[in-house]
C-alpha cells in the first residue's frame, strides 16, 4: 500500500484520532535518510522523538534483530533472559545504578518508578509518605500515574479523577520548592532537559537544591532521561553534566534505537524495595529488545562515540545560533548536545512544513519552538545541508518581521 492518500483515507477510517497527523508516510530510513511513499526524500532531525539515534537500518542493528529473530524472540520473565542480564549489566556499569526493571515504554517506566518511589517511601518512613512532586512544564507519559505527574495541564483535562498525591511547582523556583518538598514527600520527579516542555535545561543549581532537600527530607529523586538520556547530549546521560546523582533515573526512547523498551535504574538500597510479585510486565526485557538495547549500548559506549557527538553537535548549535542572530530571532539556542530548541514565536508551524517542502524533517513544539533531534551519527555535510534549509526557510519566512 504506497498511494499516500490511500494510507490517509483507510487510518482515518481504521485508527483512532489521537495525533495531529502530518499528510505523509514514511516508508524507508537510511542513516540520517527517509523516504515517504511518494519516493521524496528527506533530512530525519526528528528521528521519530529521539528514538533512532543510531540513525535508521544501522547494519549492526539490522543484523542484531535478524540474527535474535531467527534463535528466540520472547519467553517470559518467569525464565532468565541471557540478552536481559547482559543489558542490565552495560546499564549498571555506564551508571550511577545497581539494579534494573525493563518495561516497553517511557510510560511505563516513569509508572514503574512512581510505584517504586511509593513502596519505598512506606516501608521505610509509614502511610503518609506519598507524595510526588514534579515541574510545571514537564512530560512524563500519558498513563495515569505518569499523566499526574506531568506538569501540563492541557492533558489532565477530560481524565480526571486523576490518581492522588502529584503536585507541580515552577522550575527554578526555590521557595516553591521548599514549600512543596516535605516529611510526607516520597520523591521529586525532574526531567533535567524538559523535552516536550520545550526544550528547557534546569539549572544545576536547582538540581542540587532539589536533591539536597530530598536528603533532608528522606525523599527520593528520580530523574526522567527518557528523552535525554543515552548520548542525545553528547554523554551516555544527562546527569553525567550535572552535580547531582538521582537516586532513580528512567530511559527508553533511544534505548533499542526503534524497538520498543524501557528501563528503570535505580541504587541498590531503593531498587530491592521490589521483591517478586510487586510489579512486572509481559514484553519487559523481552529477548529481542534488550538484544538490540545491548548493540545500542556497545556503540554508543564505543572509542570516540560521545566525543563525536559533542564535536558534531557543538557545530551545529554555533551554526544555529549564528542563523538565529542573522535572522534577528530574539531568542537563543536552547539544550545541551543533540537536543536543541529554538524560539521562533508563532512561526513554528509554518517553518516546519517549508523545511518539509524543501526535505528537512524538524518539529515545533508548543507551536513556538523548532526542536532539532538529529540522529547522533549524523554527517557533517548532512548538517550543514539542514543549515541550507533553515536558512531558506528564515529567509522566506522570517524575513519581512
Ligand atoms: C516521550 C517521553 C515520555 C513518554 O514516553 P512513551 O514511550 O511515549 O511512553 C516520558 N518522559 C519523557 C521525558 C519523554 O520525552
Amino acid at each position: 500500500m504506497n498511494n499516500t492518500e490511500q494510507i490517509i483515507n483507510l487510518g482515518k477510517e481504521n485508527v483512532m484520532n489521537t495525533y495531529g497527523r502530518l499528510p505523509m508516510a514514511l516508508i524507508k530510513g537510511v542513516g540520517t535518510r527517509v523516504w515517504d511513499s511518494e519516493g521524496r526524500s528527506y533530512l530525519d532531525f526528528v528521528t521519530g522523538l529521539a528514538v533512532t539515534s543510531l540513525g535508521h537500518s544501522h547494519p549492526a542493528i539490522v543484523e542484531t534483530i535478524k540474527e535474535q529473530a531467527s534463535e528466540i524472540l520472547h519467553t517470559s520473565n518467569l525464565y532468565w533472559i541471557p540478552n536481559q542480564v547482559r543489558l542490565a549489566k552495560l546499564l549498571t556499569d555506564n551508571s550511577f545504578a545497581d539494579k534494573v526493571f525493563f518495561c516497553n515504554s517511557g510510560a511505563e517506566a516513569n509508572e514503574g518508578a512512581i510505584k517504586l518511589v511509593r513502596k519505598y517511601a512506606k516501608k521505610n518512613y509509614g502511610e503518609d509518605k506519598y507524595k510526588i512532586v514534579s515541574l510545571k512544564n514537564s512530560f512524563h507519559g500519558r498513563t495515569l500515574a505518569a499523566l499526574s505527574a506531568t506538569g501540563q495541564f492541557k492533558y489532565h483535562q477530560g481524565f480526571e479523577p486523576l490518581p492522588i498525591g502529584f503536585s507541580h511547582i515552577e522550575a527554578e523556583n526555590l521557595i516553591e520548592l521548599q514549600q512543596a518538598v516535605d516529611q510526607n514527600t516520597a520523591a521529586v520527579i525532574i526531567e533535567p532537559i524538559q523535552g516536550e516542555g520545550g526544550v528547557h535545561p534546569i539549572t544545576k543549581e536547582f538540581l542540587l537544591s532539589t536533591k539536597q532537600l530530598c536528603e533532608k527530607h528522606g525523599a527520593l529523586l528520580i530523574f526522567d532521561e527518557v528523552q535525554c538520556g543515552l548520548g542525545r547530549t553528547g554523554k551516555l546521560f544527562a546527569y553525567e553534566w550535572l552535580d547531582v546523582t538521582p537516586d532513580i533515573m528512567t530511559v527508553a526512547k533511544a534505548l533499542a534505537n526503534g524497538v520498543p523498551i524501557g528501563a528503570i535504574l535505580a541504587s541498590a538500597k531503593v531498587a530491592d524495595t521490589f521483591q517478586p510479585g510487586d510489579h512486572a510486565s509481559t514484553f519487559g526485557g523481552n529477548h529481542l529488545s534488550t538484544a538490540v538495547g545491548c548493540k545500542v549500548m556497545e556503540i554508543m559506549t564505543g572509542e570516540g562515540f560521545l566525543a563525536e557527538v559533542e564535536t558534531k553537535s557543538s557545530y551545529f548549535r554555533d551554526k544555529l545560533q549564528e542563523l538565529a542572530d542573522k535572522y534577528k530571532l530574539e531568542g537563543t539556542v536552547r539544550g545541551l548536545g543533540f537536543m536543541l530548541g529554538l524560539p521562533v514565536q508563532e512561526k513554528g508551524p509554518e517553518i516546519v512544513q517549508y523545511c518539509s517542502d524543501k526535505g528537512l524533517l524538524i518539529n515545533c513544539v508548543g507551536g513556538t519552538t523548532l526542536r532539532f533531534l538529529p540522529p547522533l551519527t549524523v554527517s557533517m555535510k548532512e548538517i550543514d545541508e539542514a543549515l541550507a534549509i533553515l536558512e531558506q526557510a528564515f529567509k522566506e519566512k522570517l524575513q519581512n518581521k
